[in-house]
């Protein structure tokens, strides 16, 4: 089967995220676009995440438990979870990471939790967009410790793509898919950064508003929409991304 994927959305949580992304409007906006698997990608939180997968259950769109980690070094990592408890443990986890920074909402933005109906039912106190007390190969060791797959977002982009930060891909990540940002062309990322040659190369929206969900996704070829099977699919080429560049 075609699996459509848009797996990086930011929802009212992300201080950066519009207050029109609540859970139960992306899971609307996803099924409009006939997408079949979406990811809600806040900073360093699960929180809304956990709503939009109750509310996709009901409309058809899997949503998978995920988030954009900020690694010590200031890299941005897409960490996805398929098993609800373990996603909850992962959640907890990366929380006690996170700096004892409050947020300014004036200045960085609110961080609203919601629930499935679109009432606030509160704010997120410590400040999400913030960097982890964890290395990227820790953090690529904890998401493995509980069955998830990590994903070095929009690798190629500054201030916090891995290859911007780090220069090359670690060995823990040899091979594994990287997000390349929705507007760079590949021929570009891949004349800068060689060290993308021998990656599977996908793309997402990382949406912040609801008009840029699935502005660019990538198709993956599989039997069954798990995140074995995604990566399975990634590493045969099984796939192919779609972004501004190529649908004009
Ligand atoms: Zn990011
Ligand atoms: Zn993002």
């Amino acid at each position: 089967m075609r699996i459509t994927a848009d797996l990086h959305i930011h929802s009212t949580l992300s201080p950066c995220g519009s207050l029109e992304m609540s859970p139960a409007a992306i899971v609307r906006r996803a099924a409009e676009l006939a997408l079949d698997l979406i990811a809600v990608t806040d900073h360093n939180s699960m929180e809304n995440g956990f709503t939009a997968a109750a509310l996709g259950q009901k409309s058809g769109v899997k949503v998978l438990f995920a988030m954009e980690a900020q690694t010590r070094e200031d890299v941005h990592m897409l960490c996805y979870f398929e098993d609800r408890l373990q996603a909850e443990r992962f959640n907890r986890h990366i929380y006690e990471l996170l700096p004892d920074t409050p947020n300014h909402p004036d200045y960085f933005g609110d961080q609203v939790v919601v629930d499935e109906e679109d009432n606030i039912v509160r704010h997120e106190e410590k400040l999400l967009l913030n960097a982890l007390d964890i290395s990227v190969p820790e953090l690529v060791d904890l998401v493995r410790r509980h069955d998830g797959l990590v994903v070095p977002a929009h690798v190629e982009a500054p201030p916090f793509g891995l290859l911007v930060n780090l220069g090359m891909v670690p060995a823990e990540l040899e091979g594994s898919p990287l997000e390349i940002a929705c507007a760079t062309p590949q021929a570009r990322a891949l004349r800068d950064f060689p060290a993308l040659a021998g990656h599977p190369l996908l793309r997402n929206s990382d949406a912040h508003f609801l008009r840029d969900i699935g502005r660019a996704r990538t198709v993956f070829s599989v039997p069954s929409p798990t995140l074995s099977m995604l990566l399975a699919a990634a590493k045969a080429g099984t796939f192919h991304a779609i972004c501004p560049e190529t649908h004009g």
